[in-house]
C-alpha cells in the first residue's frame, strides 16, 4: 500500500491542508511514458495551440486567484499580501510564456556549398521531451509555474515533484492544466527524496530548486545520465550599506528583505555589511525589524508568519544559541514579539525575528544559509573590505548595495560575485522575464526565466540541405 503524505498548516499544525499518496518510482516511470506520448501530440499541434492553452491556464488561475491565495497562506504560512503577489506573478508568468511560444526557434545561415548547388543551412530548436521539475515549498505556485510554463511553451511535457510541505499547491498546479492540455502532459508526482530521484532518472531535462545539498546530488545524477540540468539553490546574501545611504529608508528596506515571510526566500538578506557608522545603522535596523508585525499570515497587517515546520523552527533556535555561544549580541530578543519557545501567544511555528551583531565573518553562521528570520550585522572599514566580506562565502546568489553616489554604487555592484545585484532595491525582488540565478554554490547550469529558459528547455539541431 502506498504511503500517505499530509501537509499541515504551519500556523495551525493540527489543521491538515492536503493529502496525497506518494508516487512510487515505478509509477513515475509509467507517468513519464504517458507524458512522452502526450508530448508528441502537444509538439505536433504547433505554437498557436500551445499559446492558446497556456493563456487559458492563466485565465483559470485568474478566476481562482482568491482561492489559491488562501491555499498558499494556509499551506506554507506566507503573509496574505505576499501570497496574493505570488498568484499575480504566476498569472503574469503564464501570460508571458504563452506569448513566448512564438519566439523564433532558429537561424538561417549562409550555406558553405558552391552557388551552383542551392543549399540551405539552418538551425531549429526542439523540445527535449519530458521535463523533470523538482521544487521547494517556499514559492509553491510561482516556482513550479516559472519552470513548467517555458518547458511547455517550448513543446515539452512536464513531470513536477513538489515539496512534501506544499503538496496542496502542487495538486492545484496540476488542476490548472487539466482539460486544457492533452491528458498526461502535465503530471504532478507527490513524494519525497525517492520520488525526486525517480524524476531525475526518467526526465529528458531536469530543473531543480531547493537546498544546496540536494541540488548537488540531483545535478550529479542528471549529468551522469547526460541530460541538461539546472539547479537553483541557497544563498548567503549580503546587503552592503555605504556611508551615504539614507539610514531610515535603507533600514526599513533591509528589515523587509531579511525578515519578510520569516526570511524564507532564497534571496533574503542574511548579512548586512555596514560601512561607516554601524552602531547607528544597526539601531535603525533593529527598530525597523521590531516594527514588523509577527503573527497569523492570514492577517493583512502581518509580514512575518510562522516558519514552515517544527524542524525549521529548531534550526533557527539552534542558530541563535550558536550565535550566543560564539559571542554574538542578540539584538532583537530571540522570539521578537512571540516567545522563542512558541508558548503562550502562538500555536504556530513562530520564531524570531533575530538580528545578531558581532559574529566573526568566517564563522559557519556567516558562511552557511540559516533559512529563517535570522540576519547578521557585519562591519567594514571601507567599501573594498565590504566587497571582500560579501564575496567571502561559498554562495553567490544576490547582493544588494545601498547608497547615493552612483559611481561608488556601480563600482561596488561590479565588484561582487553574485548572479544578481540589486542597487537601492531589496535583495528579494525577482523579474520573471529576466535571467535569474547565481554563481558558485548557489547555481548549477544555465539561468532560469526569460529567453534563457526557452534555450534550456530545447536543444539545437543544425540542418544542412544540399539540393
Ligand atoms: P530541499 O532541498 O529540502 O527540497 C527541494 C526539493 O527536492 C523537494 O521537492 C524535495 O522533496 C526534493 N528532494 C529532496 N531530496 C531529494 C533527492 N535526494 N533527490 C531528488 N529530490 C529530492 O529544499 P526546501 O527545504 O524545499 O527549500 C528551501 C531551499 O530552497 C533553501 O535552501 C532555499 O534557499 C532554496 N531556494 C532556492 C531558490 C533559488 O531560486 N535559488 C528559490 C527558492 C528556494
Amino acid at each position: 500500500m502506498s504511503e500517505l503524505l499530509v501537509s499541515r498548516s504551519p500556523q495551525r499544525p493540527d489543521e491538515i491542508v492536503a493529502e496525497a499518496k506518494v508516487v512510487s518510482p515505478a509509477d513515475v516511470t509509467a507517468l513519464a511514458d504517458q507524458a512522452r506520448a502526450a508530448q508528441a501530440l502537444w509538439w505536433r499541434q504547433g505554437a498557436a495551440t500551445r499559446a492558446a492553452a497556456l493563456r487559458a491556464v492563466a485565465d483559470r488561475l485568474r478566476e481562482h486567484a482568491d482561492e489559491l491565495t488562501d491555499l498558499v497562506v494556509r499551506e506554507v504560512g506566507k503573509p496574505v499580501g505576499e501570497a496574493r503577489g505570488e498568484v499575480a506573478r504566476s498569472i503574469a508568468i503564464l501570460d508571458y510564456y504563452a506569448q513566448s511560444s512564438f519566439t523564433p526557434v532558429g537561424e538561417l545561415l549562409p550555406p558553405s556549398l558552391p552557388a551552383s548547388q542551392a543549399g540551405l543551412l539552418y538551425t531549429e530548436r526542439r523540445p527535449h521531451g519530458v521535463a523533470g521539475l523538482i521544487t521547494p515549498w517556499n514559492f509553491p505556485l510561482a516556482i513550479p509555474l516559472w519552470k513548467a510554463a517555458p518547458a511547455l511553451a517550448a513543446g515539452n511535457a512536464v513531470l513536477l515533484k513538489p515539496s512534501p510541505d506544499a503538496i496542496g499547491c502542487g495538486q492545484a498546479v496540476e488542476r490548472l492544466f487539466t482539460g486544457l492540455v492533452p491528458d498526461g502532459l502535465v503530471r504532478v508526482v507527490p513524494g519525497g527524496a525517492d520520488t525526486g530521484r525517480a524524476v531525475v532518472e526518467v526526465g529528458d531535462v531536469l530543473s531543480f530548486t531547493g537546498s544546496a545539498a540536494v541540488g548537488r546530488q540531483v545535478a550529479v545524477a542528471a549529468t551522469g545520465r547526460g541530460i541538461a540540468v539546472q539547479a537553483e539553490m541557497g544563498g548567503q546574501n549580503a546587503a552592503i550599506v555605504l556611508p551615504d545611504a539614507d539610514i531610515e529608508q535603507t533600514a526599513v528596506m533591509l528589515a523587509g528583505a531579511a525578515m519578510g515571510y520569516a526570511g524564507q526566500k532564497c534571496t533574503a538578506t542574511r548579512r548586512v555589511i555596514v560601512v561607516g557608522d554601524a552602531d547607528r545603522f544597526t539601531e535603525a535596523l533593529v527598530a525597523a525589524v521590531r516594527s514588523m508585525n509577527v503573527g497569523d499570515p492570514a492577517d493583512p497587517a502581518v509580514t512575518i508568519g510562522p516558519v514552515i515546520n517544527a524542524a525549521a523552527r529548531s534550526r533557527v533556535r539552534d542558530a541563535v544559541e550558536t550565535a550566543r555561544t560564539a559571542g554574538g549580541r542578540i539584538l532583537t530578543p530571540a522570539g521578537g514579539r512571540i516567545p522563542a519557545d512558541g508558548s503562550g501567544r502562538s500555536e504556530g511555528y513562530h520564531v524570531g525575528p533575530v538580528v545578531v551583531d558581532r559574529i566573526d565573518p568566517t564563522h559557519p553562521l556567516a558562511q552557511e544559509e540559516t533559512f529563517g528570520p535570522f540576519a547578521l550585522v557585519l562591519r567594514a572599514p571601507d567599501a573594498a573590505t565590504a566587497v571582500e566580506l560579501a564575496n567571502g562565502v561559498p554562495y553567490g546568489l544576490v547582493t544588494s548595495v545601498h547608497g547615493r553616489d552612483i559611481g561608488e554604487l556601480l563600482h561596488v555592484a561590479r565588484g561582487v560575485d553574485t548572479g544578481l545585484v540589486r542597487v537601492n532595491a531589496p535583495s528579494t525582488g525577482v523579474d520573471f522575464y529576466a535571467p535569474f540565478g547565481g554563481e558558485k554554490a548557489s547555481s548549477i547550469g544555465p539561468r532560469e526565466q526569460g529567453l534563457t529558459a526557452l534555450d534550456f528547455y530545447t536543444s539545437t539541431r543544425t540542418i544542412t540541405l544540399a539540393a
